[in-house]
C-alpha cells in the first residue's frame, strides 16, 4: 500500500509477486473511504454464509471431475430408500472419505515409515484401503459368497469403487439384479460395507475381534430386517387410500372445510362396488375445526336414516369427534358434547352403525365436495 492507504503499491508488489500474481492483487479495488473488514461468503448473493450453497459448489466442482457421479446420481442417491446414516456413508464411499490406512497415511504423508502397520485390520494379508475392504478382504468374500446373490465380490474388484456405487444406485440397469429384488440388494450392498468398516474400527479400537461367517449372519439380519420395516411403512401408505366397505354395508366419509365467515361440510355414500350412493353438502356458520367435523359426521348420519342405509360405516378424519363418539360415557370435549348427543339418538334409527378414525388420503373425495 502507498502511505495513504488508499491505492497500491504497485511497484512493491511486482517486485514480489510473479506477473499473474501481482496482476490480480492491484486488480483488487480499494474503498476509496474508510471501512471495517468484514467477512463475505461469495457464493451467496449478500455474503452471509449457508450450508446450501457450499453443498452446492462442492457437488459442482466434483462434478467437474471426469470420474465422479453424475448429478442425476447423485439425487439417486440421496433418494434411496435407506436410513440416512447408510445414505451419508455411501456418499463418503464414493468421495473416497472413509479413513482407512493408507488413505490416513497418504494424508500425512507417512507411508514410508508406517508401512509395517499398514495392513488390513480385518485380515493382515493387504495394505488397508477401500477398495481392499470392499472387494479384497476375506470378511467382505464371506459377506458376498453368502448373500442372497452369492457372487464373488472379487470380480467387482477389477474396477473402482465409483463403480460399485453406480451398481449400488441401479442394479436392474447395470448387473440386472431382478427388480423385485432391487431394494433388497441396495440395503444389502450398504449393510455390508457398514458393517465391514464397523468391524475393522472395532478391531482398530476397541481390540475386538469377529470372524467372517458372524459378520455374513449380521449384515443378512440386518438387511431383513430394513426391507421388512420399509415394507410396513409401505402398508401403512396402502391404509390411507379408501377401502370399499363389505358388501350389505353402506359407507359414508364425511369432512369439512373451513372458510373465513363459514364453513362447508359434506358427507358422501358408497356402496360395496365404490359405487356413490349419495353426497350432501351443507354450509354451516363458522365454526371451530372440530365442531365443523363433528357436525360432518351428524349430517353424513342422517340422511342415511331417511335413505334406509341400515348399517353403515361413518368415516371421519377427526380422531377427537371419533373418540367422542365411541367412548360417549367417558367425557367429550365440551363444544362438540351436544352434536354427539343428538347423533347417538340418530342412531337408534338404524340397525347398526360405527364410526371408524381413517387418514386424510382415505378421505380424499369428501374432502374435495367440501371445497
Ligand atoms: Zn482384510
Amino acid at each position: 500500500m502507498l502511505d495513504e492507504g488508499n491505492d497500491w503499491n504497485s511497484k512493491l508488489i511486482r517486485s514480489i509477486f510473479p506477473e499473474d500474481t501481482a496482476d490480480a492483487i492491484l486488480a483488487l479495488r480499494i474503498a476509496k473511504v474508510g471501512e471495517t473488514d468484514s467477512l463475505f461468503w461469495p457464493l451467496e448473493g449478500l455474503g452471509e454464509f449457508s450450508v446450501k450453497s457450499a453443498h452446492k459448489a462442492l457437488v459442482k466442482h466434483r462434478n467437474a471431475a471426469p470420474s465422479s457421479l453424475h448429478f442425476s446420481q447423485w439425487k439417486d442417491l440421496w433418494h434411496l430408500k435407506l436410513h440416512d446414516q447408510l445414505k451419508l456413508l455411501l456418499w463418503k464411499v464414493t468421495w473416497d472419505g472413509i479413513p482407512t490406512k493408507l488413505k490416513v497415511a497418504d494424508r500425512i504423508g507417512g507411508r514410508g515409515q508406517l508401512e509395517g502397520d499398514l495392513l488390513c485390520a480385518l485380515c493382515g494379508e493387504h495394505l488397508e484401503s477401500l477398495h481392499q475392504l470392499l472387494f479384497i478382504c476375506p470378511y467382505s468374500r464371506s459377506v458376498w459368497s453368502e448373500s442372497p446373490w452369492q457372487f464373488n465380490i472379487a470380480l467387482f474388484g477389477l474396477g473402482t469403487v465409483e463403480e460399485w456405487v453406480r451398481i449400488i444406485l441401479h442394479p436392474h440397469n447395470s448387473i440386472g439384479t431382478p427388480l423385485e429384488d432391487q431394494h433388497l440388494f441396495q440395503i444389502f450392498a450398504v449393510n455390508a460395507i457398514d458393517l465391514v468398516w464397523g468391524a475393522r474400527n472395532q478391531v482398530v479400537h476397541g481390540g475386538k475381534e469377529s470372524d467372517p461367517r458372524e459378520l455374513s449372519r449380521r449384515v443378512c439380519n440386518l438387511s431383513w430386517e430394513h426391507r421388512a420395516a420399509c415394507q410396513k411403512k409401505l402398508s401403512l401408505n396402502k391404509l390411507q387410500t379408501w377401502v370399499t366397505p363389505p358388501v350389505d354395508k353402506t359407507e359414508v366419509n364425511v369432512d369439512v372445510a373451513i372458510r373465513q365467515n363459514f364453513a362447508v361440510i359434506a358427507a358422501i355414500a358408497r356402496d360395496f362396488y365404490g359405487k356413490i350412493q349419495g353426497v350432501v353438502t351443507k354450509q354451516i356458520k363458522a365454526a371451530r375445526p372440530l365442531e365443523g367435523e363433528a357436525e360432518a359426521t351428524k349430517l353424513g348420519l342422517e340422511p342415511s336414516v331417511s335413505s334406509g342405509f341400515w348399517e353403515l360405516i361413518l368415516e371421519g378424519d377427526s380422531e377427537l369427534v371419533v373418540k367422542a363418539i365411541q367412548r360417549w360415557s367417558q367425557l367429550s370435549e365440551w363444544c362438540i358434547h351436544s352434536t354427539v348427543k343428538e347423533m347417538l339418538e340418530v342412531g337408534k334409527g338404524l340397525l347398526s352403525w360405527q364410526v371408524e378414525h381413517v387418514y386424510r388420503g382415505a378421505n380424499e373425495m369428501v374432502h374435495h365436495f367440501a371445497r
